[in-house]
């Protein structure tokens, strides 16, 4: 025999109720089936706020209560199409039996418990009928009123149940209807019962799933369903958590946990009865009855559920109260009278946590209870707060987050892991507690943490995927290139569980900020749409980071700016990765760099900068790789600079030195100020970079740079007149030129690191040196170290474009997804 139970919003309107009587009937044919109903969905609430109203005079409760009346024989006519409405038709007299009593509480002006109970008993009873007419139609079924089979105490609104005596009553019935009615299918009521002299009580609010339960253990049913509008019991709370997925399976002690810290599946008392007796529960979806739903049992199936946890949820509403003293003793003196003058005063305590040291003491009420228990607390301790031999403090608006499952009996690392995802988001936690049957692990943190917390910590759990966000700022070439990038790979990413979403696209004109993810590929036409046009408001972009979203983030600086550079520190404390091409931070006085380093070492934040030197080559990383090998860097050699590159691998001598530079500038290939490359400010950085990146303290005033530029052409504006000028000062390169094909070798322009000084400046190189065979705007760089001395490591390619630039900040993201926790 199995246990149906329908809730209230599958008990919502007349389409509804047929789709449940479907259910049942097709249940009924395998076996025995017995079902437990709800109140249509609203009424209880209109029921008691009807008494309400007119315990306090009002008639507008007869308007409600009309309501009802014809909610409830509207939804009886389209059951029933076929049947007469009498006035002796069971809805009918029960509407009777409401108005009479409603009029009598608006005569008297008095709802006490006991008649509350009386009137919200009506939503079930409505209910029950209108389910057994229902399935009348093609199958015998009776109604019954469990007020003569469930016995309480008179505790009303909140009954307890005398389960000896209910089970006779239980016992005494079914052995009668089993004789009389083999299969007819019984219809009762949920939520309600009586005392044993027969007055009507309830079990609770939302009480009818204790009914089924109560059902189930006195009738030893197999299995208790309970059908309900959601698929099952889930991971967290899928409003809060849009990954949380149904869980499908739970021991009773997972589901207790979870009902208690405020899971929205199932009565926290449902459980306590069919535990005892080993009676499983399903939970199913009435909605959607071909999914599994959650079975709730003894022994969980081990292969099924790998991770320690089960589920997490959270308690809002939470007051924290401390309770701390100078001395241990003045403590734990107080602690005993502490519980007994809060227990006096039925406050809940949900949650306490004491340090050894026992000097304090924290307590976590509801919020609501927060006001009696301080007043309470000052009455019974008046005289040691007064002497401030103790103090209690308060602080509101906290959650309890809590983390149920098994699994993590006897399993190191879960508390770890919890505070971990927290920590790394700078949530800061309050008080933790775990009982010592290892179910659950609780801890308060702010309110407004809230979903962050949920989404990080379920993430922690459950995810099987790694996630990133970018926050892209700078959209030109470099930029532009990577969005590009990302549209094309992110999907073939997402296949090899890597999730990253682009969640903020920023230039010096505009801003775009979407939680959800940005497309990439249509990235720059959503940015010029955009209506944030301030010039990179980075406090906002900070706070939306910071606030609204869960994911790990990182911030991508396709500029070229200094000024972003001096945020780099709000961005690190809010908790953003920084991936950027952009030398400036890597080159700023020393002590400033060291300062932003530690910064990025003390907040756990990476920093990846490997385009800095050479684009896409692997050349920073394979200097990190040889100094983490434990190798000795004893030489770097190179050409560092494309646009350099270029120059000197297109001077044969042929064109003047002058007009090779103007072609450069033409094919694209230099900075607008021809100059700026001309000076060897660009190569003295990079060597500054690889020094630093070598353990060197070295400033950019300590390299050693030829400027290519005469001076009598430094300052001022760039104009054409710069290159027949320049063209003046030719005599000398094709001096140095000359010279150099006499002695079989090329010019080029290297810089150099070696015995902790660095070099830059045009150098003659024999042509069979590697450094002579550079194309195009080729980068190399040869490194001698201890392992690679007698042939050194070379490494040669494009160093200079968007694309490949593009492709090593995306190889700098990957980096960053491979460093992350899964
Ligand atoms: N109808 C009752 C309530 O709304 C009991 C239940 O729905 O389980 O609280
Ligand atoms: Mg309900």
């Amino acid at each position: 025999m199995k246990i149906m139970k329908f809730g209230g919003s599958s008990m919502a309107n007349a389409d509804t109720i047929r789709i449940v009587s479907q259910i049942i009937l097709r249940q009924s044919i395998q076996q025995p089936v017995r079902v437990v109903v709800s109140a249509c969905s609203g009424i209880t609430d209109a029921l008691l706020n009807c008494a309400r109203l007119a315990s306090s005079g009002k008639k507008k409760y007869q308007s409600i209560a009309a309501d009802i009346a014809s909610l409830h024989l509207s939804f009886l006519q389209a059951l029933t199409p076929n049947k007469k409405i009498t006035d002796t038709h069971p809805i009918r007299c029960l509407i009777n039996e409401l108005n009479n009593l409603l009029e009598g509480i608006w005569l008297l002006r008095e709802a006490a418990p006991s008649t509350l109970d009386t009137i919200a008993s009506f939503g079930e009873r409505f209910s029950a009928e209108l389910l057994a007419e229902c399935l009348k139609c093609t199958h015998s079924a009776q109604f019954i009123d469990t007020r003569a089979l469930i016995v309480t105490n008179d505790q009303f609104t909140a009954a307890a149940v005398h389960m000896d005596l209910t089970r006779r009553r239980f016992h005494h019935w079914h052995t009668q209807f089993l004789q009389q009615h083999p299969e007819t299918i019984p219809v009762f009521t949920g939520f309600i019962a009586a005392t044993q002299d027969g007055r009507t009580t309830t079990l609770g609010r939302n009480g009818s799933d204790y009914s089924a339960a109560i059902v189930g253990a006195a009738l030893h049913a197999e299995q208790v369903e309970i059908w309900t509008d959601v698929d099952g019991v889930y991971s967290a709370d899928p409003g809060i958590v849009p990954e949380a997925f149904v869980v499908p399976e739970l021991s009773y002690e997972e589901a207790m946990e979870l009902s208690h810290f405020g899971a929205k599946v199932l009565h926290p008392a449902t459980l306590a009865p069919l535990r005892d007796l080993n009676i499983p529960i399903q939970v199913k979806n009435t909605f959607n009855p071909e999914a599994p739903g959650t079975r709730i049992a003894g022994e969980k199936n081990p292969d099924i559920d790998p991770t320690p946890a089960s589920g997490i949820t959270a308690i809002d509403g939470i007051t924290l109260l401390s309770w701390s003293g100078r001395r241990k003793t003045d403590i734990s003196f107080t602690v005993d009278r502490l519980f007994r003058v809060l227990a006096d005063a039925r406050v809940n305590i949900f949650l306490i946590s004491q340090a050894s040291s026992q000097h304090s003491l924290t307590l976590a009420i509801r919020s609501n209870d927060a006001a009696a228990a301080i007043a309470v607390i000052r009455e019974a301790f008046r005289s040691e707060l007064k002497q401030q031999l103790i103090r209690l403090e308060k602080k509101s608006e906290q959650i309890i987050l809590a983390i149920v499952g098994d699994g993590m009996r006897g399993v190191p690392g879960v508390a770890g892991k919890m505070f971990h995802s927290l920590g790394q988001q700078g949530i800061s936690i309050r008080a933790i507690a775990q009982g010592a049957s290892e179910h659950n692990i609780s801890l308060v943190i702010d309110g407004h943490e809230e979903a962050r917390a949920l989404n990080l910590v379920h993430d922690a759990f459950f995810s099987r995927e790694k996630k990133l966000g970018l926050l892209l700022i700078g959209t030109g070439n470099v930029g532009g290139t990577l969005l590009q990038m990302l549209a094309k790979q992110i999907p073939s990413l997402h296949q090899n569980r890597f999730n990253l979403r682009l969640c903020a696209v920023a230039n010096s004109r505009r801003m775009l900020f979407k939680n959800a993810g940005i497309d990439p590929a249509a990235a720059l036409s959503a940015l010029s749409d955009s209506d944030i046009t301030k010039p990179l408001h980075l406090e906002r972009l900070i706070h939306e980071a910071r606030t609204a979203d869960f994911l790990p983030l990182a911030l991508i600086d396709c500029t070229a700016s200094g000024e972003l550079v001096q945020h780099y520190p709000d961005i690190i404390r809010a908790g953003l990765h920084i991936i950027t091409p952009n030398k400036k931070a890597n080159v700023l006085p020393f002590a400033a760099w060291q300062k932003l380093m530690d910064e990025f070492k003390q907040h756990e934040r990476h920093f990846l900068y490997q385009t800095n030197v050479g684009a896409g080559l692997p050349i920073l990383s394979t200097i990190k790789d040889l100094l983490a090998g434990g190798d000795r860097i004893h030489s770097i050699e190179g050409i560092l600079s494309g646009t350099l590159s270029y120059l000197f691998n297109h001077y044969d001598g042929s064109r003047p030195f002058a007009e090779v530079l103007e072609q450069t500038e033409k094919d694209g290939l230099t900075e607008p100020d021809p100059r700026e490359d001309l000076s060897g400010m660009d190569v003295a950085r990079k060597l500054v970079i690889m020094a630093r990146e070598m353990g060197l303290r070295m400033e950019l005033e300590d390299v050693m740079v030829e400027n290519l530029v005469p001076d009598i052409l430094r300052a001022g504006k760039f104009t054409r007149q710069f290159y027949p000028r320049f063209a003046a000062c030719e005599p000398d390169m094709q001096k140095k030129l000359a010279e150099g094909q006499k002695k079989g070798a090329v010019l080029r322009y290297v810089g150099s690191l070696k015995n902790g000084k660095a070099h830059a400046g045009v150098r003659l190189i024999p042509k069979n040196h590697p450094l002579a065979f550079t194309r195009a705007s080729d980068n190399i760089i040869s490194i001698t170290t201890d392992r690679y001395q007698a042939t050194p490591l070379v490494i040669q390619g494009l160093g200079a474009g968007a694309p490949v630039t593009a492709m090593g900040v995306f190889s700098d993201i990957l980096r960053l997804l491979h460093y992350l926790p899964w």
